[in-house]
């Protein structure tokens, strides 16, 4: 095992992650590699010791990467992992890098209906999984059956069923190390018409109602039980507020919008000073719902309120 990645089949040196985001902001990665079976990510996990931090990237739609960059391997999943197939029993198969929105068309053209709601989440079904990702009244937990993880202490995989990994509201119990290499979803039987008038119709209302065509990574806050982050950043005023080139939408208060100005370090401080002024005007603290990666300075306010999950 080597504490130097950079000696391991196809990994790459100091690689800029920013355009592999959704947020297009942060730096580099001081080791990346893009693998495309499984028996390269296992020879790459089985290569790097225990003491090299590892980030698997999905499309980063749900991710800030530190300005510093990640000081770290990251793996992209790319190859057999982008595939997605629907048997003959309704079962859709994706692999951990199939993006999310093509599994729902998928499932749509085979005349399979439920998985509608992925097409507006512009994330990998591994990170759907990891996140739980939903919307639109459905959620992964609802669909998913099993899924391949491999994990990167044992290298090996292990199939498990939905019931397994502690889905809950944007929360699994998947470790940093275990990475979604395959998936499996139920579906119901339905007319493709019926699941393509779903996906017209939730297209629509994300265009409505999300600033498209703009640097973010969706919802930056969970919603709080019984009530909704944006609703409360809203009303505690904050729409427009900003910290340098970061600004909170006008649209939709739970997006954190970056300008072509914009660092990963304004990220970071926009969330933690809209987290503070929500408490004090609201009197709720909010948890980020985004995952971080890297480190940042610390702005003051990070170390108010309850303990974070991370
Ligand atoms: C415009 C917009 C709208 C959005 N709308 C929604 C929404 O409606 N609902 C919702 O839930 N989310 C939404 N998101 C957030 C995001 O798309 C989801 O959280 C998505 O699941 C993240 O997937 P990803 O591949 O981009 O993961 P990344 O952002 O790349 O990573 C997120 C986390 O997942 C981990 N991860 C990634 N791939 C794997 C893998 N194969 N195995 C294990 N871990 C993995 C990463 O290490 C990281 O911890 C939105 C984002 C944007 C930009």
């Amino acid at each position: 095992m080597t504490t130097n990645p950079g000696s391991i089949r196809g990994v790459q040196v100091d690689v800029p992650l920013a355009p592999m985001t959704t947020y297009k902001l942060g730096g580099p990665a001081a080791w990346y590699v893009e693998v495309g079976d499984e028996a390269h990510l296992s020879e790459v996990l089985q290569s790097v010791s225990d003491d090299v931090e590892m980030l698997i990237l999905g499309r980063g739609s749900n991710l800030l990467i530190s300005d510093r960059g990640f000081p770290g391997l990251v793996i992209r999943l790319l190859g057999e992992f982008l595939d997605v197939t629907v048997d003959g029993a309704g079962f859709v198969h994706a692999g951990g890098a199939a993006s999310m929105p093509r599994v729902a068309r998928s499932a749509a053209d085979a005349g399979r209906c439920g998985l509608e709601f992925m097409v507006g989440i512009p994330g990998t079904v591994g990170g759907g999984v990891r996140m739980n990702a939903g919307g639109h009244g459905s959620e992964i937990s609802q669909w998913l059956v099993d899924a391949a993880i491999i994990d990167r202490a044992s290298g090996t995989r292990v199939e498990k069923r939905v019931e397994d990994l502690g889905l809950s509201y944007r929360h699994s119990n998947l470790g940093l190390g275990d990475i979604v290499v395959a998936t499996r979803f139920r579906t119901d039987p339905c007319g493709s018409l019926e699941s393509e008038e779903q996906i017209r119709e939730i297209t629509r209302w994300r265009k409505e109602h999300q600033p498209g065509g703009t640097f973010n990574a969706g919802s930056v806050f969970k919603n709080p039980v019984g009530d909704a982050a944006g609703r409360l950043i809203d009303r505690a005023g904050l729409k427009g507020f900003r910290r340098g080139g970061v600004a909170v939408s006008e649209m939709h208060a739970n997006f954190l919008v970056a300008d072509e100005h914009a660092t990963a370090q304004d990220v970071w401080d926009l969330i933690w000073a809209v987290r503070r002024r929500v408490a004090e005007s609201e009197g709720v603290w909010l948890t980020p719902e985004i995952r971080f990666a890297g480190s940042f300075e610390r702005s003051g306010d990070e170390h108010l309120g309850p303990e974070m999950e991370t």
